[in-house]
Protein backbone atom coordinates (compact mmCIF):
# COMPACT_ATOMS: atom_id res chain seq x y z
CA UNK A 1 0.00 0.00 0.00
CA UNK A 2 0.98 3.61 -0.73
CA UNK A 3 -0.32 6.84 0.52
CA UNK A 4 0.10 10.66 -0.95
CA UNK A 5 -1.05 13.71 0.51
CA UNK A 6 -1.55 16.87 -1.96
CA UNK A 7 -2.18 21.05 -0.92
CA UNK A 8 -3.29 23.50 -2.95
CA UNK A 9 -4.17 26.71 -2.91
CA UNK A 10 -5.66 29.44 -5.52
CA UNK A 11 -6.99 33.41 -5.01
CA UNK A 12 -10.07 34.01 -5.56
CA UNK A 13 -10.92 37.31 -7.50
CA UNK A 14 -13.66 38.56 -9.82
CA UNK A 15 -13.91 37.91 -13.20
CA UNK A 16 -13.29 34.55 -12.85
CA UNK A 17 -15.66 31.02 -12.96
CA UNK A 18 -15.41 29.27 -9.69
CA UNK A 19 -15.37 25.94 -10.66
CA UNK A 20 -14.29 22.80 -7.90
CA UNK A 21 -14.50 19.51 -8.53
CA UNK A 22 -15.44 20.14 -12.05
CA UNK A 23 -19.20 22.14 -10.99
CA UNK A 24 -19.35 25.54 -11.58
CA UNK A 25 -20.67 26.93 -8.28
CA UNK A 26 -22.45 29.97 -8.37
CA UNK A 27 -20.40 32.89 -6.88
CA UNK A 28 -19.51 36.27 -7.20
CA UNK A 29 -15.72 35.15 -7.30
CA UNK A 30 -13.52 32.46 -9.32
CA UNK A 31 -10.24 31.20 -8.57
CA UNK A 32 -6.95 32.51 -10.77
CA UNK A 33 -5.08 30.38 -12.43
CA UNK A 34 -3.55 29.19 -15.55
CA UNK A 35 -6.03 26.15 -15.72
CA UNK A 36 -9.77 26.47 -14.44
CA UNK A 37 -7.51 26.42 -10.66
CA UNK A 38 -9.72 23.99 -9.78
CA UNK A 39 -8.36 23.57 -6.23
CA UNK A 40 -9.75 20.36 -4.89
CA UNK A 41 -8.72 18.15 -7.94
CA UNK A 42 -5.57 19.77 -8.17
CA UNK A 43 -4.83 18.42 -4.42
CA UNK A 44 -6.19 15.25 -5.41
CA UNK A 45 -4.12 14.99 -8.31
CA UNK A 46 -0.98 15.90 -6.17
CA UNK A 47 -2.06 13.00 -3.53
CA UNK A 48 -2.37 10.27 -6.39
CA UNK A 49 0.75 11.08 -7.84
CA UNK A 50 2.78 11.78 -5.31
CA UNK A 51 1.13 8.44 -3.35
CA UNK A 52 2.74 6.51 -7.23
CA UNK A 53 6.11 8.67 -6.84
CA UNK A 54 5.72 9.85 -10.07
CA UNK A 55 6.23 13.50 -8.99
CA UNK A 56 3.56 16.58 -8.86
CA UNK A 57 0.81 18.38 -11.30
CA UNK A 58 3.53 21.59 -11.80
CA UNK A 59 6.01 18.99 -13.58
CA UNK A 60 3.61 17.27 -15.76
CA UNK A 61 0.87 19.93 -16.58
CA UNK A 62 3.31 23.30 -16.47
CA UNK A 63 1.81 26.51 -16.30
CA UNK A 64 3.64 27.82 -18.71
CA UNK A 65 2.92 25.46 -21.50
CA UNK A 66 -0.04 27.20 -23.42
CA UNK A 67 -2.00 23.82 -24.18
CA UNK A 68 -3.42 23.98 -20.46
CA UNK A 69 -4.56 27.55 -20.45
CA UNK A 70 -7.95 27.46 -19.10
CA UNK A 71 -8.22 23.57 -19.38
CA UNK A 72 -10.84 21.63 -17.24
CA UNK A 73 -8.73 19.82 -14.61
CA UNK A 74 -11.21 16.65 -14.83
CA UNK A 75 -9.48 16.51 -17.75
CA UNK A 76 -5.96 16.50 -16.34
CA UNK A 77 -7.40 13.95 -14.02
CA UNK A 78 -8.21 11.54 -16.72
CA UNK A 79 -4.40 11.85 -17.62
CA UNK A 80 -3.62 11.44 -13.87
CA UNK A 81 -5.62 8.49 -13.91
CA UNK A 82 -4.42 6.83 -16.91
CA UNK A 83 -0.62 7.28 -15.91
CA UNK A 84 -1.24 5.21 -12.64
CA UNK A 85 -3.25 2.70 -14.70
CA UNK A 86 0.10 2.56 -17.09
CA UNK A 87 2.01 2.20 -13.98
CA UNK A 88 -0.50 -0.69 -12.69
CA UNK A 89 -1.62 1.03 -9.28
CA UNK A 90 -5.19 0.73 -8.12
CA UNK A 91 -6.11 3.96 -5.98
CA UNK A 92 -8.23 2.59 -3.19
CA UNK A 93 -9.81 5.30 -1.75
CA UNK A 94 -9.26 9.41 -1.58
CA UNK A 95 -10.15 11.72 0.87
CA UNK A 96 -9.91 15.35 0.36
CA UNK A 97 -11.35 18.87 2.06
CA UNK A 98 -12.04 22.07 0.44
CA UNK A 99 -11.42 24.86 3.44
CA UNK A 100 -13.24 27.92 1.97
CA UNK A 101 -15.16 30.41 4.34
CA UNK A 102 -17.87 30.81 1.74
CA UNK A 103 -20.48 29.36 -0.56
CA UNK A 104 -21.02 27.06 1.49
CA UNK A 105 -20.52 23.90 -0.80
CA UNK A 106 -22.36 21.40 0.88
CA UNK A 107 -25.19 20.90 -2.18
CA UNK A 108 -22.37 20.60 -4.97
CA UNK A 109 -20.69 18.09 -3.07
CA UNK A 110 -22.32 14.57 -4.87
CA UNK A 111 -21.74 16.25 -7.90
CA UNK A 112 -17.91 16.85 -7.43
CA UNK A 113 -17.68 13.04 -6.00
CA UNK A 114 -19.23 12.30 -8.99
CA UNK A 115 -17.09 13.92 -11.57
CA UNK A 116 -14.04 12.58 -9.72
CA UNK A 117 -15.10 8.76 -10.06
CA UNK A 118 -15.86 9.38 -13.29
CA UNK A 119 -12.44 10.70 -14.19
CA UNK A 120 -11.00 8.43 -12.58
CA UNK A 121 -13.14 5.33 -13.19
CA UNK A 122 -13.83 4.33 -10.00
CA UNK A 123 -16.70 4.03 -7.43
CA UNK A 124 -18.16 6.72 -5.93
CA UNK A 125 -17.96 5.40 -2.40
CA UNK A 126 -14.17 5.22 -2.80
CA UNK A 127 -14.07 9.11 -2.74
CA UNK A 128 -15.24 11.42 -0.02
CA UNK A 129 -15.46 15.41 -0.21
CA UNK A 130 -15.57 17.44 2.51
CA UNK A 131 -15.87 21.41 3.43
CA UNK A 132 -15.10 23.15 6.03
CA UNK A 133 -14.86 27.15 6.91
CA UNK A 134 -11.65 28.60 8.75
CA UNK A 135 -14.19 30.55 11.67
CA UNK A 136 -13.10 33.66 9.50
CA UNK A 137 -9.47 33.18 10.24
CA UNK A 138 -6.55 33.65 7.62
CA UNK A 139 -6.38 34.03 3.87
CA UNK A 140 -9.53 31.32 3.66
CA UNK A 141 -11.46 32.90 6.21
CA UNK A 142 -11.14 36.27 4.96
CA UNK A 143 -12.38 35.12 1.42
CA UNK A 144 -9.12 35.82 -0.51
CA UNK A 145 -8.07 32.36 -1.86
CA UNK A 146 -9.59 28.48 -1.24
CA UNK A 147 -7.79 25.38 -0.28
CA UNK A 148 -7.69 22.02 -0.39
CA UNK A 149 -6.22 19.23 0.82
CA UNK A 150 -6.19 15.65 -0.22
CA UNK A 151 -4.91 12.36 0.68
CA UNK A 152 -5.35 9.03 -1.04
CA UNK A 153 -4.50 5.07 -0.58
CA UNK A 154 -3.09 3.27 -3.71
CA UNK A 155 -2.26 -0.03 -3.67
CA UNK A 156 -0.25 -2.04 -6.63
CA UNK A 157 -1.67 -4.87 -9.08
CA UNK A 158 0.92 -7.32 -7.64
CA UNK A 159 -0.74 -6.50 -3.86
CA UNK A 160 -4.17 -7.22 -4.83
CA UNK A 161 -2.90 -10.88 -6.79
CA UNK A 162 -0.33 -11.63 -4.30
CA UNK A 163 -1.81 -15.38 -2.81
CA UNK A 164 -0.04 -17.58 -0.22
CA UNK A 165 -1.06 -20.91 -2.35
CA UNK A 166 1.65 -23.00 -0.54
CA UNK A 167 -0.50 -23.08 2.91
CA UNK A 168 2.49 -21.09 5.03
CA UNK A 169 5.37 -23.18 3.46
CA UNK A 170 6.78 -19.45 2.00
CA UNK A 171 5.29 -17.46 -0.05
CA UNK A 172 4.67 -17.63 -3.37
CA UNK A 173 1.89 -16.29 -5.73
CA UNK A 174 -0.18 -17.96 -8.53
CA UNK A 175 2.13 -17.46 -11.21
CA UNK A 176 5.13 -18.56 -9.55
CA UNK A 177 3.37 -21.96 -8.31
CA UNK A 178 2.45 -22.65 -11.66
CA UNK A 179 5.73 -22.63 -13.18
CA UNK A 180 7.07 -24.57 -10.38
CA UNK A 181 4.76 -27.12 -11.23
CA UNK A 182 5.94 -26.94 -14.92
CA UNK A 183 9.32 -26.98 -13.84
CA UNK A 184 9.15 -30.08 -11.81
MG1 LIG B 1 -3.36 24.57 -8.33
Amino acid sequence: MRIGMGYDVHRLVEGRDLILGGVKIPWEKGLLGHSDADVIVHAIMDALLGAAALGDIGRHFPDTDPAYEGISSIKLLEHVGSLLEEHLFIIENIDATIIAQRPKLAPFREEMVENVARALRIEKNQINIKATTEEGLGFTGSGEGISAQAICLLTTVSDSQYVDVTNGAGGCCGGCRMNGERDQ
